[in-house]
């Protein structure tokens, strides 16, 4: 008696796997993954991004522990486990795989949904995005967002946590070098101000502080640095230079110049 190949060995077990798109777990998933983080239509954000963000915020927030983020949120851990199924698939050889496969609920969102369904569909492939991230075997390595640009990304070293790329590391530690010699001038330029001011009391001149220290030519100071400095507290003379204060500190010092 010779059995046809088409005969079910078990009653009931033809699955026809619909045709969807299956997960690979390698790159291909981690770049999608990546991709969609790093959506900003016309420099705003997607909501397929946001919700995707909130998702790796959440458990950066639990220290990298899925579990814990999982129990603290039964509601989310049922979206993400519900949004993937499971299915054995046969090889043309004896093996099997399992292999991943969008939820029917997932394969029955509209591509162009309206409007008002944005949100639940950003939400639903969040999860099936993390779903499948979760899974890979690279997913330590997706990391973000860069301290420069922002953009999540996929670290090439262990070491690699606080930059996208080298570009941007680079370009922080100019920015950062950039920084501190601007600081640096800035606060040589006050350095000299505070020195000049010193003078002004007993210089004998009729200007006010400020046209007194800012017509000293080599000092290349101006008025309205001065002004700036003591607006924003950087700069102060001895005595208060306030409208009254400044005239105060002149003053002050004439008359104790007189009566000695
Ligand atoms: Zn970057």
């Amino acid at each position: 008696m010779r059995r046809t190949r088409k005969q079910p060995a078990l009653d009931d077990l033809q699955v026809a796997f619909p045709r969807a798109k299956f997960f690979h777990l390698d790159r291909r998933d981690l770049d999608d993954i990546v991709e969609t983080l790093n959506q900003k239509p016309r420099g705003g954000t997607s909501p397929y991004a946001e919700a995707l963000i909130r998702l790796m915020k959440r458990l950066k927030e639990c220290g990298g522990n899925l579990q814990k983020m999982m129990n603290g949120d039964p509601k989310l851990a049922k979206v993400v486990a519900d949004v993937c199924v499971t299915r054995w698939m046969p090889s043309t050889n004896r093996r099997a795989f399992l292999v991943l496969q969008p939820s029917v609920e997932i394969q029955a969102l509209s591509p162009m949904p309206e409007p008002q369904k944005i949100k639940e569909r950003a939400e639903l492939l969040a999860a099936l995005r993390f779903h499948a991230g979760t899974l890979n075997p690279e997913w330590d390595k997706l990391t973000g967002p860069c301290a420069r640009c922002g953009n999540y990304y996929i670290k090439k070293r262990e070491s690699q946590k606080v930059y996208c790329s080298r570009r941007c590391g680079n370009t922080a530690t100019a920015v950062a070098r950039t920084r501190e010699r601007l600081d640096e001038e800035h606060a040589d330029k006050l350095r000299r101000s505070q020195a000049a001011m010193q003078k002004w009391p007993t210089a004998r001149t009729k200007d006010d502080w400020k046209a007194f220290v800012s017509k000293q030519r080599e000092l290349e100071i101006s008025r309205k640095f001065l002004t700036r400095a003591v607006t924003k507290g950087e700069l102060t003379a001895k005595g208060k230079l306030t409208a009254q204060g400044k005239t105060f500190v002149k003053e002050h010092l004439q008359r104790k110049a007189g009566k000695s």
